[in-house]
Order: structure tokens, then sequence, then C-alpha cells
């Protein structure tokens, strides 16, 4: 394991150099902002009318169009949506890269799939917060950060790594430290966490066990608290005591229940479909699929979101949580 904090880096090597941020949604916003209040020089690239644009120079950016902000820097970090980046990148910045410049991503997948090809005196660098946006933000105000990943995938200039690392300092990152990866590793292990574990596996399970109480006769209510609600309770003490220092803090009829019980509802057979998951993410086969969904206008994400959108989970926790006044 390589891990990087403060004073392993020097942030000078950006004195004289334009970063381009482009996109100001989740990441552009907290990483421009983060990077501009570090002292660098930062330029955010928009496309003119969008709903970005305004938000950027209300809150004090330097703001051009995709095309401006590309030829004018000699970093060009881009924090657009994954599935758009290969077209903005062929139409809007390709054609401004220059020999010696830094392409920059905080998610490897246009890279490591090759929807994006740069030239080979061109860096291809990666800095990625392990969090959203809002949390690089305010974690970098109160003077921490959250831990970041490093990839250099192309190093024409020969210090590409202290590029991205100094642009990682900048953003609050190597407060908490930067772990070094690689676009690969970076890419298949966080697809694959989103899909089987994070954003997938965690709300199948939530979901299965909401539908298992209610339909046994348990108030949906009830039911929502302790499926899901409770979640987060759980989870905050994983993330910062691990297992143990959860089960710790539970009672013990929930630890002996829960030890002994969990293996029963995920098992093997969930292994297995993980396993085949993680092959088709390697294999190229969901890259695939999620370019042709793109291709066609989303069909089936639109379709899963509107049955999503009808779950019964989902309309007992929005009742739930505004007589709670835990959402507005
Ligand atoms: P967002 O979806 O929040 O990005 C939206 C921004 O992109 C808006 O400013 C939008 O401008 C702009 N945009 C969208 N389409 C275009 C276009 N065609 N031309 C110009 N601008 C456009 O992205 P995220 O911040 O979620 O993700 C950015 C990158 O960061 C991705 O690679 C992602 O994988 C990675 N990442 C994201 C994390 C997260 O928590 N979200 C965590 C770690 C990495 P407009 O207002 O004009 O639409
Ligand atoms: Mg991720």
């Amino acid at each position: 394991m390589k891990m990087y904090y403060d004073k392993d880096i020097d942030a000078g090597i950006l004195a004289n150099k334009t970063i381009a941020v482009l996109g100001y949604g989740s990441q552009g916003r907290a990483q421009s902002r983060n990077m501009a209040d570090s002292g660098l020089n930062v330029v955010v690239g928009l496309r003119e009318g969008g709903a970005s644009w305004q938000k950027a120079i209300d809150d004090g950016m330097n703001v051009k169009t995709v095309e401006e902000a590309s030829k004018e820097s000699d970093i060009i970090h881009i924090l657009l949506p994954d599935e758009v980046q290969a077209d903005v990148h062929e139409k809007s910045v390709s054609p401004y890269i220059e020999s010696g410049n830094t392409v920059s991503f905080s998610h490897g997948y246009n890279i490591h799939f090759k929807y994006i090809k740069v030239p080979k005196d061109v860096n291809v660098t990666m800095i990625a917060p392990k969090g959203p946006g809002s949390m690089v933000r305010r974690t970098y105000l109160e003077d921490f950060g959250i831990p970041g990943l490093v990839a250099i995938e192309q190093d024409g200039t020969g210090d590409a790594l202290q590029i991205a690392l100094a642009m990682g300092k900048a953003c609050g990152l190597s407060r908490a430290g930067i772990l070094e990866t690689s676009f690969k590793e970076e890419t298949e292990t966080d697809l694959f966490g989103e899909q089987a574990v994070l954003c997938g596996g965690i709300t199948e399970l939530i979901k299965s066990g909401f539908e298992t109480l209610v339909e046994a006769g348990y108030q949906k209510e009830i039911a929502y608290f302790e499926t899901c609600h409770e979640v987060k309770l759980i989870v905050d003490l994983i993330y910062e005591k691990g297992f143990a220092g959860m089960w710790n803090d539970v009672s013990n009829t929930a630890e002996f229940g829960g030890l002994s019980r969990r293996e029963r509802v995920i098992n093997q057979e969930s292994k297995k479909e993980m396993k085949k998951i993680l092959t088709e993410i390697q294999k190229g086969k969901f890259t695939k699929e999620w370019t042709m969904e793109n291709l066609s206008k989303q069909p089936m994400l639109n379709r899963l979101r509107a049955i999503e959108h009808e779950d019964e989970i989902e309309i007992t926790g929005a009742k739930l949580r505004k007589a709670c006044g835990l959402e507005k």
C-alpha cells in the first residue's frame, strides 16, 4: 500500500499552471472551489446557458466555455458525467490539447475502456475523492478532507504523479491520505462496488427485508424504520469502528442473531452472482450495455427509475421522513 499525505506533496509544481475543471456538478463544484481556495489558478469550463453556468459565476468562479477553458489550461480535469465525457472530449477538448498538458479524471471509466484516447506526450492522471462532492467541500472547509485515490495511466512529462498529487492536496484529500492505484483497478472495483454492494446490493437487501415484514402483516412504517432508517446508524458504526465496533455497540441479542443468521441471507449463491457481475465488468460487457443505453436515450434506465419511484418502500419512506422532519 502506498499512501501520500500533505507532507509528501509539493503543491508548488502547480504554481504557474492553469487548471480547467470541466463540469460544475457534484465533483466539479467541490473540487474547483477547493483548488481555487488553495490558491491555484482555476477556470471552470461549462456550456453556456446550462444550469451550472450562473451557479459557478455566483460562487465567484472564473467561468468559460469548455473550448476556451481547455485551450488556455495546462491541466484539463474532466468532471463531467462519465457518459458524456468522450463526446465532449472529442469535440471540445482534444483539439486544444498540447504536448506536455495533463488530462485528469476522478474516475477511470473512459480511459480504461478506451472511449477517450490521448496522445502519448500528454499526461493521463486520476485524482479521485472517495466520497460525494458535498463531503469534499464540507470537510475541506473544516480543515480536513476525505481520502482519495491517485493513478497515472500515461506519464508524458515525467512528473505526472507529482501533478496529480498536488491537485489532490489542493482539494484537501492528502489531509486524510491519498492511496495509489491504477486506472484499471479503480474503474473495475468502483463499478463492482456500486453494483454489487453500495447502490445495488444494499437497496435490494433493504427492500427484501421491508417486503418480508409488510407481507407478514406488520405496519409499513415500522417495517421502514427497522429495515431502512436504521441502516445509517449501523453503517456509521462500521464506518467509524469496523465490524467489531458495531458488534460491540449493539445488544448481545443483536450480535448473536446477526452473526448466526447472516449467511442465510447473503450466501454462496449471492457470491457466485457477484463474481459474474465482476466478470461482466472486467470483460467490458457492462460497459457495452451502458453505451448502448446511452445511444438510445436510456430506455431501460428510465423504466427502472419509474418502477423504483413507485415502490412501496419509497412511498412509505417519503411520508415518514416528512412526518419526522428528516426531509423537508
Ligand atoms: P455531475 O453529473 O454532477 O456533473 C454535472 C455537470 O456536468 C454540470 O455542471 C453540467 O452542466 C455538466 N455537463 C453535463 N453535460 C455536459 C456537456 N455535454 N457539456 C458541458 N457540461 C456538461 O457529475 P459528477 O460530479 O457526479 O461526476 C463527475 C466525475 O466525477 C465522473 O467521472 C464521476 O465518475 C466522478 N466521481 C463522482 C463522484 C460523485 O460523488 N458524484 C465520486 C467520485 C468520482 P449543466 O449545468 O450545463 O448541465
Ligand atoms: Mg465510486
